[in-house]
C-alpha cells in the first residue's frame, strides 16, 4: 500500500496525473482486504514466517475473510491461539466507515461510507423479486462532467483502493447477513449501521440477497483501472467471494482506450454511458466524447471481448426532456447500433433530478414512444424504473454531503450573504 506511482487520469478531458494511493494507517498494520492471497503470504513472510508457514496461513486467513466474512483474528479457530494475537499486532480486517444508512420506502438502501483518511463515498444496494444488486463506487467523485450527474460536479478526491472497493462488498454482506453461519451476526450488523432485529428478520431467511454487482456508483471504473481489477478478481476468485462475472457489470463512460483490458483482464459485462447518437449533443453532456467519439466508442463496443447475443452490451440513455428524446434521436440509435452489428440491449433510465441540474426528465409519452422505436428496431429497450429517489440514491444522484459545495462556491455564497446582510 505504500506504491505512490502517478496515474493519469482525465481531467475535464485532458489526463492530469493524481497521487493514487491512500495515507499508510497510524498504527503502521496492514489492512489485509484488498490484498491477494499471494501478497498476504509475502507480508506474512516478511513479518517473520518461514515460506512454507506463512503460504499456508496466508490459504486460512484468505479462506476465514472472504467465505466466513469474520472481522477479527480472534474468530479464526483453525489459526493457534497464541498466533492470533501476532497476526492483530501486525494485520487488521478492515470495512469502509459507516456515517450514515438509509432506507427508501422501495427498499433501496443507501450507505454514506468514509475511508480511514476521511473521504466520503456512497454504495447502494437495489433488492427486487428475483435478484438484490449493489452498486458500488470506484473514486470519491469524478474527473469527467457529465452535464447531467450529480457525482459530475465533485471534483475527483481520489481513487478508492482494492480494499475499500471489495470491502464495499463484504460490507453489504455483513448488513445483509449473508455470511455462512459463525460470523458474529449482531456485531457486524452494528458496524453496518443497521439495527440487531433488522438484520436477523429480514435477511438471513435464504441467504442469497446480494446477486449481482454493478460498478454504477460515484466515479469512472475505467479510470481506475488497477485498483476495480484488483478488487473484482477478489470478488469472482472461487476461493474469494466466488460471486459469477455473468452477474457483475461494469459501466463506462466512455473511456475507450482501457475498455479491450476491462474485457479481457476482467472479463465482466459491459454497459455503456451512451446517451446520445450525434456528436454536438453527446460532445454537450457527455463531454469525454470530445476525446473518444461516437464512432471509436461503437468500434470499441463490436470489438469488446466476451460480447456475444447471449451477452449484450448494455448502453444507457439517458432521457433529457428535448435533448436527446426524439423520435428521430430513437431511429439513429437503431441505425448506429445495427451499423455497428452490436449485440445490445438499450436501458432507458428517466432522468433522476437533483438541485441545480440543467435538464428536466422526458414526458412518460415521450420515453414510450422513444422506447417503441428502439423495440421495433429489433432492440430490447426497457425503461428504467427510478430506485430510492426519495434517499438521492438513485443513478446520478449519488453525490457526498461533504462535497456539495466547492470551496469557490462557498466563498461566493459567503460574500453574497455578507453583501444582503449589509
Ligand atoms: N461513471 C460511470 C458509472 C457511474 S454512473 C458511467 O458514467 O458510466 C451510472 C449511470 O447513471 C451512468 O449511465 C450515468 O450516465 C447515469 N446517470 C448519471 N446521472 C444521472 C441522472 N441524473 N439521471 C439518470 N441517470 C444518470
Ligand atoms: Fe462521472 Fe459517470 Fe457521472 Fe459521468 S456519469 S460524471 S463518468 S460518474
Amino acid at each position: 500500500m505504500s506504491n505512490t506511482d502517478l496515474m493519469p487520469i482525465a481531467g475535464a478531458i485532458d489526463p492530469v496525473p493524481v497521487a493514487r494511493d491512500i495515507t499508510p494507517r497510524p498504527d503502521g498494520r496492514v489492512d489485509l482486504i484488498g490484498l491477494p492471497k499471494k501478497r498476504i503470504a509475502e507480508l506474512f513472510a516478511e513479518a517473520g514466517l518461514d515460506a512454507k508457514q506463512a503460504k499456508l496461513r496466508a490459504k486460512q486467513v484468505f479462506h476465514w475473510l472472504y467465505h466466513r466474512g469474520v472481522t477479527e483474528f480472534e474468530a479464526m479457530t483453525d489459526i493457534a491461539k497464541t498466533m492470533r494475537p501476532w497476526l492483530a499486532e501486525r494485520f487488521v480486517i478492515g470495512r469502509p466507515n459507516v456515517v450514515e444508512a438509509q432506507v427508501s420506502s422501495d427498499g433501496t438502501r443507501k450507505w454514506l461510507l468514509q475511508t480511514d483518511d476521511g473521504h466520503e463515498f456512497e454504495m447502494v444496494f437495489i433488492p427486487d423479486a428475483d435478484r438484490g444488486t449493489l452498486c458500488v463506487s470506484s473514486q470519491v467523485g469524478c474527473t469527467l462532467n457529465c452535464r447531467f450527474c450529480h457525482t459530475g460536479t465533485m471534483r475527483l478526491v481520489r481513487n478508492l483502493t482494492p480494499g475499500e472497493i471489495v470491502g464495499q462488498v463484504m460490507l453489504a454482506r455483513d448488513a445483509l447477513g449473508e455470511w455462512p453461519k459463525g460470523a458474529n451476526d449482531t456485531r457486524l450488523a452494528t458496524m453496518a449501521g443497521l439495527e440487531e432485529e433488522e438484520t436477523a428478520a429480514e435477511y438471513t431467511a435464504d441467504g442469497r440477497l446480494l446477486t449481482n454487482i454493478v460498478m454504477m456508483g460515484m466515479g469512472e471504473p475505467l479510470y481506475n483501472f488497477d485498483h476495480v481489477k484488483q478488487a473484482l478478481t477478489l470478488v469472482m476468485d472461487g476461493d474469494g467471494l466466488a460471486l459469477s462475472k455473468r452477474r457483475i457489470t461494469l459501466s463506462t463512460s466512455g473511456v475507450v482506450p482501457m475498455m479491450a483490458r476491462c474485457g479481457e483482464e476482467i472479463g465482466v459485462n459491459l454497459a455503456v454511458s451512451l446517451h446520445a447518437v450525434t456528436k454536438d449533443v453527446r460532445d454537450e453532456i457527455v463531454p469525454i466524447n470530445k476525446k473518444y467519439g461516437l464512432e471509436e466508442l461503437l468500434q470499441a463496443c463490436a470489438d469488446y471481448p466476451g460480447a456475444s447475443n447471449a451477452r449484450r452490451i448494455t448502453f444507457e440513455y439517458v432521457m433529457l426532456k428535448d435533448k436527446n428524446d426524439s423520435d428521430e434521436d430513437a431511429r439513429e440509435l437503431v441505425r448506429l447500433l445495427k451499423a455497428y452489428r452490436l449485440p445490445a440491449k438499450v436501458n432507458l433510465i428517466p432522468f433522476n433530478p437533483w438541485p441545480g441540474a440543467a435538464y428536466d426528465c422526458s414526458t412518460p409519452e415521450r420515453i414510450r414512444s422513444f422506447s417503441n422505436i428502439v423495440f421495433e428496431g429489433g432492440i430490447s429497450a426497457p425503461v428504467r424504473t427510478p430506485r430510492g429517489r426519495d434517499i438521492d440514491a438513485a443513478c446520478g444522484q449519488l453525490k457526498t454531503a461533504a462535497q456539495k459545495k466547492s470551496r469557490a462556491e462557498r466563498d461566493r455564497e459567503a460574500a453574497s450573504e455578507a453583501a444582503s446582510e449589509a
